[in-house]
């Protein structure tokens, strides 16, 4: 196991005068695992570009096995990839593996580690690793943040599932690392730790740590994140801030089923947004915070159309999701 180096202060701000802009940058990412006997080859990840920008908690969504792990393993230097570049903190993952390693704490999906250590003795045996001079360790402070001060000296395999979790960001964090991954932190905890975790989250964000962290439940994403990337089978199918892919999903369907059906929409209405489903229904996609439907209706009427039903139907994120992602989107 070779040590990465602490980031240096001149690492930390690769711009003169500056910090970078984005925390991460992907350019083109590829991965492609080689089949084997038992197991097929997959295209994980295909040309995904993403840039997260510094002091963001961004968050990559995506159904299971949409390459989520995959990118994060790549950050993490855990797997190796196929094409494409990735920088971290402004440092070349190619150029500098160290560097950029050393810029970066990532808790992986599952969770290991030795039960038969105290969290004291893993943070200080992670610090090692990283090469962290013991005077400058902060055991206690990280500790106490992830809020384990008072089971620093317990065995690991007496704490709780959601202690263990903490634990293991607290070791993503010895080294101080501008950026924090995380990958599926909440998968499979109950509310409760799911609530404390996402508290701990924005503390570290308020604090300065740029956040990235995978998820499949819609609902974190929009709670905690202000920007999203929405990724299915490899491929990058939405990425934008959650407040406008929300406002994007702020959409309602008003389907208007007629008496008598006709074959083209009047002039009138084309220009309202109605369209044509079937000869006998319109469709409108509208923003109830922008629109009036009853000057809709109106107009339909004043068309010399019948309506005969109309029918409202409301968008989500779920259902833009379930629109991007092939249908894939409950795990
Ligand atoms: P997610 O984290 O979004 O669920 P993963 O990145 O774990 O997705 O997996 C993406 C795809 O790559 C899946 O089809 C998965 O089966 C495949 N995959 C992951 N790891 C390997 C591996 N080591 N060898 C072959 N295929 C893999
Ligand atoms: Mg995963």
């Amino acid at each position: 196991m070779s040590s990465a180096a602490v980031v240096d202060p001149a690492r930390r701000a690769p711009q003169e005068g500056g910090l970078p802009a984005c925390a991460v940058e992907v350019r083109g990412l590829t991965k492609v695992y080689r089949g084997s006997a038992r197991i097929p080859g997959k295209r994980a990840l295909d040309r995904v570009d993403l840039a997260i920008p510094r002091g963001s908690i961004f968050g990559l969504l995506g159904p299971n096995g949409a390459g989520k792990s995959t990118l994060i393993n790549i950050l993490a230097g855990l797997v190796i990839k196929t094409e494409g570049s990735v920088s971290i903190w402004g440092i070349d993952i190619d150029a500098d593996p160290r560097g950029a390693r050393a810029a970066i704490g990532v808790v992986t999906q599952e969770l290991m580690f030795d039960m038969f250590f105290t969290p004291r003795e893993h943070l200080d045996q992670q610090a090692g690793y990283y090469g962290v001079p013991k005077r400058e360790r902060r055991t206690m402070e990280i500790l106490a943040r992830v809020e384990l001060a008072d089971k620093a000296d317990a065995y690991a395999r007496t704490l709780s599932g959601g202690m263990r979790r903490r634990l293991m960001v607290a070791k993503a964090m010895v080294h101080s690392p501008p950026v924090l991954v995380l990958d599926e932190p909440t998968a499979g905890v109950d509310v409760e730790l799911r609530r404390h975790l996402w508290d701990m989250m924005r503390a570290l964000n308020a604090a300065g740590t740029t956040i990235l962290l995978t998820t499949h439940y819609l609902e974190e994403a929009e709670t905690l994140c202000d920007r999203i990337a929405i990724i299915d089978d490899g491929k990058v199918v939405a990425c934008d801030t959650t407040a406008e892919l929300v406002r994007q999903v702020d959409d309602k369907r008003l389907i208007v089923v007629l008496e008598h059906p006709i074959a083209a929409v009047p002039e009138s209405l084309t220009r309202l947004g109605l369209a044509l489903m079937e000869p006998e229904r319109l469709v409108l996609h509208y923003n109830p915070s922008r629109a009036a439907v009853g000057t809709v209706l109106d107009a339909i009427r004043a068309a010399g159309l019948t309506i005969r039903d109309v029918i409202s139907e409301e968008a989500d994120l779920e259902d833009i999701f379930l629109r991007l992602t092939a249908g894939d989107g409950k795990p």
